[in-house]
C-alpha cells in the first residue's frame, strides 16, 4: 500500500500536524511514505521528515508557493500523486488541510474521509472513523472501491514518532504555471503572542462560571502555571469577555490536548464537539448535574474561585519538587 502525505509547514516550521500524518501512513504501510512539501525555501526542510516515516519528499519550492494559494499548493499535492501513484493520501485537517483535501479530490473525482479520528487498513480499504452529529457519535467511513483514497486526520489525536533512519531522497517538482486567480496579499499574525488552542498540549479554558471578565486573573493563574494555552466557551467569547481565537468548540477550534482543564463550564454539546476527544479531561463546576461531568477523566465539584489558585499553587509546588 503506497502512502502520500502532503505536508504543511508555517514560516519554515513544519506543522506538527504533518508530522502525525506522515508517522500514520508508515504505521499503516508498515515501511517509508512519500511526502509533498510545498512552499518558498522549503528544501532544506526536507530532510525532517525523513524520521517520521518519508522515503521520499517531493519538494515544490518557488516564489509563488510563499503564501498558501490552493491552486499552488494543491497542484504541487497533484503533481506528487502523478509521479508516485499512491493508493492513498493523507493530509492533517489544519484550515489548509481542509482546503487542500476536497480540492484535490475533486480533481481526482474521488471522496475524502474527513477529520478521521482513527485509520486502519481492511485489505487494501482504508476505513476511518469520524466524529458526527458533533461529536454524539461516531461514523466508520471507507471510500468504497475509489482507487485513490484520500483521508485527513484530526490534529493531536495521531502520534509523530521520530525513528532513527536515513534521510529521505529529495525530488523536485516541476510545477508549470502556478501562477493563483486568488492571491493570498498578506497574513495579519494576531498581536497576542499567546499560545494557540488548537497547538496546544495543555488548555485551561473558562466559562459563564467565571462571572466576568476581571476574574480571568484566577484562570490565567492556573493556565501559567500549567504552561497551558487559555481556552474559552461560547458564553463568554459572546458576551465580548474574551476574543473568538480562545474559543473551543463547534463553531470555534477543535481540540484534542493531552489535557483539558474546564473551569466554570456547563458542557453544552457544542462545547463538547470541540474537545470532547482530549486525553484527560479535568472540569470544575459547582453543579454536580453539569453535562461536563459526563465526559470528565476527573471532576471537582464545587466553587472555582478558592479551588482554581489551589490547583495551580500545587502545580506550582509539584514542579518546584
Ligand atoms: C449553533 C451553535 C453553536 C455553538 N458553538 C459553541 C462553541 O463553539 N463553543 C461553546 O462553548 N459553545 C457553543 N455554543 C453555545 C453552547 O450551547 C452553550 O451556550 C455554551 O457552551 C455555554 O457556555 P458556558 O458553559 O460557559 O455557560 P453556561 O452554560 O452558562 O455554564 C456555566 C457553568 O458554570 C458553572 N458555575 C457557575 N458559577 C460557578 C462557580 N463559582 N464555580 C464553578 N462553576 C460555576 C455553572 O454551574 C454552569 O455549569 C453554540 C451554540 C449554538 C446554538
Amino acid at each position: 500500500m503506497k502512502f502520500l502525505v502532503f505536508i504543511e509547514q508555517r514560516e519554515g516550521k513544519i506543522r506538527k500536524a504533518s508530522l502525525e500524518a506522515l508517522s500514520l501512513a508508515r504505521k499503516l504501510s508498515g515501511g517509508p511514505a512519500a511526502a509533498v512539501l510545498p512552499g518558498k525555501g522549503v528544501t532544506a526542510l526536507a530532510n525532517e521528515l525523513g524520521p517520521y516515516g518519508a522515503g521520499v519528499v517531493y519538494v515544490a519550492d518557488r516564489d509563488e508557493l510563499a503564501l498558501y494559494s490552493n491552486k499552488g499548493y494543491v497542484g504541487a499535492l497533484d503533481a506528487a500523486a502523478s509521479k508516485e501513484n499512491p493508493d492513498a493520501v493523507l493530509i492533517a485537517a489544519t484550515a489548509m488541510g481542509k482546503d487542500v483535501a476536497p480540492r484535490f479530490a475533486a480533481r481526482r473525482d474521488v471522496s475524502v474521509l474527513a477529520d478521521v479520528m482513527e485509520l486502519r487498513l481492511e485489505g487494501d480499504r482504508l476505513v476511518g472513523s469520524r466524529p458526527v452529529y458533533s461529536g454524539k457519535a461516531r461514523a466508520e467511513v471507507d471510500c468504497g472501491a475509489a482507487k485513490l483514497q484520500v483521508a485527513t486526520t484530526r490534529p493531536n489525536v495521531f502520534a509523530a514518532e521520530a525513528q532513527a533512519g536515513g534521510p529521505p531522497r529529495v525530488e523536485t517538482l516541476d510545477l508549470g504555471d502556478i501562477a493563483p486567480r486568488a492571491r493570498v496579499v498578506e497574513i495579519q499574525a494576531s498581536e497576542s503572542k499567546e499560545l494557540d488552542v488548537a497547538e496546544a498540549d495543555v488548555i485551561v479554558s473558562g466559562g459563564r462560571g467565571i462571572k466576568g471578565p476581571e476574574n480571568w486573573p484566577v484562570i490565567r493563574g492556573l493556565q501559567e502555571a500549567l504552561g497551558a494555552a487559555l481556552g474559552a466557551s461560547r458564553a463568554v467569547v459572546d458576551a465580548g469577555w474574551i476574543d473568538h481565537q480562545h474559543q473551543v468548540g463547534q463553531t470555534g477550534k477543535v481540540v484534542s490536548p493531552t489535557l483539558y482543564v474546564a473551569c466554570g463550564i456547563s458542557g453544552a454539546i457544542q462545547h463538547l464537539a470541540g474537545m470532547g476527544t482530549s486525553k484527560v479531561i479535568v472540569a470544575i463546576n459547582k453543579d454536580s448535574e453539569a453535562p461536563i461531568f459526563k465526559v470528565a477523566t476527573y471532576g471537582i465539584v464545587g466553587d472555582l474561585f478558592p479551588i482554581v489558585p489551589e490547583l495551580a499553587t500545587a502545580v506550582r509546588a509539584a514542579k518546584a519538587d
